[in-house]
């Protein structure tokens, strides 16, 4: 019988709900561990993809590849990244339904290098119209630029994504790409000020440096030693052998004239600033006021940021209050002063960023049809932004969930067979003791941030113990007992997400929630001769009494806007999973890939997916594949779709428990049953 399958890609099992023993978290590491020793990087469960970062180039993904995945079933050739890309394609154009590809995983185990591949597949494969060469090239071109700007080494990754990003590729009726979209949200900009031990600034930084002509380098009055910015020399790591600065700031420069930019000067004029920014000194006075003790670098900035260089001075080292409608100016102190300073560089740089995002929107406008989604976990996490992270993995969990359930009771529906109900666990609940209007974490947050005097993070702990002290999935130190098994700090919090327990530490949190600049920073950056900057600080929202959002609100915003854009498509789902932590091929840690198949609730995958029946296929598909098997049905079946698989079945020896048959499709129960079939298909 011939199969596009090989002895070799049937290593293990190619999909998880063929596993004998589906609750067996043994079995199903060992799945992977298997497939994985043979490079067979990819499995199934159902339509997710499982992905483990093989840490080499496998001969996987060449135009000959792609050439064997188009048009083909999932289940008759070996799982890939191109396969689902295919199924979505092939989805979006029969069934005329809007799709979406969500890529989740831990930093490192892959995310950025799926969603380059499912853009390479469809900038190939796919028909091509008259600009097609010209966006797909754009779309390509968007990555090196997003990743100078958004990305960063860190321990865990030489080149990691520290925003999350959701691209749209957008087609037109004839399956031809035609535009696409960004969005992006919570850009990690603490980096801008600090970087851990061993860990670097945005790459642009270094870039810059390593690959600015003199030229440029001069008129930003920069030199090139790294390590004489403050902002690149926290980390105490300049340079790494795996990242080439130099090749990569040409990459960017030539991405940036594909995508059509023009204002590079204006560009490199803010990244420079930064750098000066971060240099500016401070001293103190007598009554604790500060002043400037670098004035050129002042002056450098008043050229780069295009703004007045006392006003600049006076707005890091005073605040401004109004008084009985009088309004005084009052000295900020040492601390407060470099604070300021942070605050402004971090502020720049993320508005910079934004802006990129837009103007590379600008370069890919068009309507709306597919999508991606890429977001980042960090499961052992401490922090305000993981915390954001890990609630945007709440929430995406919960979409599965419901999208999975609700598209499973639609097909039973469609098909006229009865519903069954389905055990899960629903994150439901973790999700509301997130964002639940007044009583949730976010809320309790919020509060503590708009309450005047002096607040502080453990007196934001403590508000969480009496407000939610009591919910099931929250502990804190205080709150312990029996609840978890671990020792607690005083200062930390810890949920029970769906996946898992995580530990935040609450410092930070409310000063990080704050995201506050300044009015008088914002005043003087939107008199700013930078065009840039002049569109990222706008006279409106210093006019603009109300107080900004906290950046925990504006995610959630963020987070509610995209969970309604995902809930109108139709989802597939690609799970990476990092092997080892030393970025080192063909070495499988064990204790690390249990923890990600937890965290990333592979199982709970798995069990919603074998809950109801575990695979399903359309008559014809199903007897064109097996009809060798019953004489009957072979070499053709004349009579009607139904009649055939029925017959065809009934001499495999089905039982009536085992399969169903729907209007359009045969719906089997066991993965056991389909498994025997398999292989009688294979000793043929
Ligand atoms: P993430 O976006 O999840 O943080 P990346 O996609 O940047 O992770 O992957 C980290 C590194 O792992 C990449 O730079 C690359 O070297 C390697 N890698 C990831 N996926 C693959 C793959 N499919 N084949 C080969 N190498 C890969």
């Amino acid at each position: 019988m011939e199969s596009a399958l090989t002895a070799r890609d049937r290593v293990g099992v190619q999909d998880f709900v063929l596993l004998e023993n589906y609750n067996s978290e043994v079995a199903f590491i060992d799945n992977l561990r298997r497939r994985f020793r043979e490079n067979l990087i990819y499995t199934y469960i159902g339509s997710v993809l499982v992905s483990v970062n093989p840490y080499k180039d496998l001969e996987i993904y060449s135009k000959a590849q792609m050439e064997r995945y188009r048009g083909v079933s999932f289940y008759e050739i070996s799982p890939h990244i191109y396969a689902l890309s295919d199924n979505t394609y092939r989805a979006m154009r029969t069934e005329r339904k809007d799709q979406c590809i969500l890529i989740s995983g831990e930093s490192g185990a892959g995310k950025t290098e799926a969603s380059k591949k499912i853009l390479l597949y469809y900038t190939v494969t796919c028909p091509t119209g008259d600009h097609m060469a010209a966006l797909g090239e754009r779309l390509l071109q968007s990555n090196p630029v997003l990743e100078a700007f958004g990305n960063a080494k860190t321990l865990r990754n030489d080149n990691s994504s520290r925003f999350g990003k959701y691209m749209d590729v957008q087609f037109d009726f004839k399956g031809v790409p035609v535009g696409g979209h960004i969005l992006n949200y919570l850009l990690e900009k603490s980096r801008v000020v600090h970087q851990n031990h061993g860990e670097r600034n945005f790459h642009i930084f270094y870039q810059l440096l390593e690959g600015g002509d003199d030229d440029l380098l001069k008129s930003l009055e920069l030199e090139r030693n790294p390590q004489n910015y403050n902002y690149l020399v926290k980390g105490n790591c300049p340079r790494i052998s795996s990242i080439n600065d130099k090749n990569s700031w040409k990459t960017v420069m030539n991405a940036l004239l594909v995508i059509g930019f023009v204002e590079e000067e204006n560009l490199m004029n803010i990244i420079g600033g930064i750098l000066h920014l971060g240099n500016t000194q401070f001293g103190e006075g007598e009554e604790g006021e500060t002043y400037v003790t670098n004035e050129d670098q002042i002056l450098t900035l008043e050229k780069l940021f295009g703004v007045n260089s006392s006003a600049l001075t006076e707005a890091v080292t005073h605040k401004k209050l109004t008084a009985k409608g009088e309004e005084v100016k009052i000295p900020l102190n040492f601390e407060q002063t470099l604070s300021a300073r942070d605050a402004l560089a971090k502020s720049v740089y993320r508005r910079t960023f934004n802006w990129l995002v837009e103007k590379i929107n600008q370069s890919l406008a068009q309507k709306v049809m597919q999508k991606f989604k890429d977001t980042e976990k960090i499961s052992l996490s401490l922090g305000f932004e993981q915390f954001c992270i890990n609630y945007c993995n709440e929430k995406l969990q919960q979409l599965f969930i419901e999208l999975t359930l609700q598209y499973e009771q639609e097909e039973y529906e469609t098909e006229g067979i009865a519903w069954e109900t389905v055990q899960y666990f629903d994150n439901k609940i973790i999700c509301e003791l997130i964002e639940e209007k007044h009583k949730g974490i976010i809320s309790i947050m919020n509060e503590e941030c708009l309450r005047p005097g002096e607040t502080c993070d453990a007196s934001f702990l403590e508000k969480m113990e009496d407000s939610i002290g009591g919910h099931p999935h929250f502990v804190t130190h205080k709150l312990a007992n029996g609840k978890t098994r671990r020792v607690m700090s005083r200062e930390e919090f810890r949920l029970l997400h769906y996946a898992g327990e995580v530990s935040y530490n609450v410092n930070g949190f409310l000063d990080k929630n704050n995201d506050l600049l300044s009015r008088s920073l914002k005043e003087v950056m939107c008199q700013s001769d930078n065009q840039i900057l002049s569109h990222c600080f706008r006279r409106k929202e210093v006019n603009d009494q109300k107080r900004s959002e906290t950046a925990s609100t504006q995610f959630k915003n963020s987070l509610m806007k995209l969970m309604e854009i995902l809930m109108s498509k139709e989802p597939s789902y690609v799970r990476c999973i990092k092997p080892n932590d030393s970025k080192q091929p063909g070495k499988f840690d064990e204790v690390l890939v249990r923890h990600q198949v937890k965290y990333l609730g592979l199982m709970e995958n798995l069990r919603v997916r074998r809950a109801g029946f575990a695979y399903r296929r359309r008559f014809e598909a199903f007897l064109q594949r097996y009809k060798p098997l019953c004489p009957e049905t072979w070499p053709n079946w004349n009579g009607c779709l139904s009649d055939g698989v029925s017959t065809l079945v009934e001499h495999l020896g089905y039982t009536p428990e085992e399969y169903k048959l729907g209007r359009s499709k045969i719906f089997i129960r066991f993965p056991k049953t389909l498994f025997t079939t398999e292989d009688a298909l294979e000793a043929k």
